[in-house]
C-alpha cells in the first residue's frame, strides 16, 4: 500500500510501505475512512524542533475494523471506530482514573495517512459505533478523533 511519510523538514512523500499486520494480541487493523493533517505535523515539516527520523504520518483517524488480535474484546470486525492519537490500555490505574493520556503503556499513534493502519492497544484506544455512519458524518467523527483524544 501507499502511505504518507515525512523524511525531514519540507520533505513529505507518498510512497509504498508494507501492509500493517497484527503484531500483539491487543492490536487491531482498521481500514481508514478519514484521516487528517494535524498542526503538530506542521512543526517538524517547517523545521521546528528536532527531527528524529523517518515518520509515518497520521494520528487522527476513523475507520472500519478489518482484523483484531486474539485479546481484543471491545471492538469487532466490520465495526466503525473512532481512534485517539494517544494509545492506551484502559486498564492501568491511570486509565481507570480517567487519564488515558498518562497510560502506563502509552504510545502515540502514527501511520494513519494510509489505506490501513495497525492500532496497538485497540480496546483502550478505539471507540466503536453501533452502526456504520453515513459518510457525510465522517468530518464530524474526525473532529471527535481530534478533540476527545486531546481532552
Ligand atoms: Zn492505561
Amino acid at each position: 500500500m501507499f502511505a504518507t511519510m515525512m523524511h525531514g523538514a519540507g520533505d513529505v512523500r507518498y510512497e509504498e510501505v508494507a501492509d500493517p499486520k497484527i503484531i500483539a494480541p491487543t492490536d487491531a487493523i482498521i481500514q481508514l475512512a478519514v484521516t487528517s493533517i494535524c498542526r503538530s505535523d506542521l512543526w517538524p515539516y517547517r523545521g521546528y524542533g528536532d527531527f528524529d527520523g523517518l515518520k509515518a504520518m497520521g494520528h487522527e483517524y476513523c475507520g472500519v475494523v478489518v482484523e483484531i488480535g486474539s485479546e481484543v474484546k471491545t471492538v469487532k470486525k466490520g465495526q466503525f471506530v473512532v481512534g485517539s492519537f494517544c494509545l492506551s490500555d484502559n486498564t492501568c490505574p491511570h486509565c481507570q482514573y480517567g487519564f488515558q493520556s498518562s497510560c502506563q503503556q502509552r504510545e502515540f499513534m502514527t501511520s494513519a495517512q494510509a489505506p490501513y493502519a495497525r492500532i496497538p492497544l485497540a480496546d483502550g484506544t478505539l471507540v466503536g459505533l453501533d452502526h456504520l455512519p453515513d459518510p457525510s458524518l465522517y468530518p464530524d467523527l474526525q473532529a471527535v478523533s481530534n478533540v476527545l483524544g486531546t481532552g
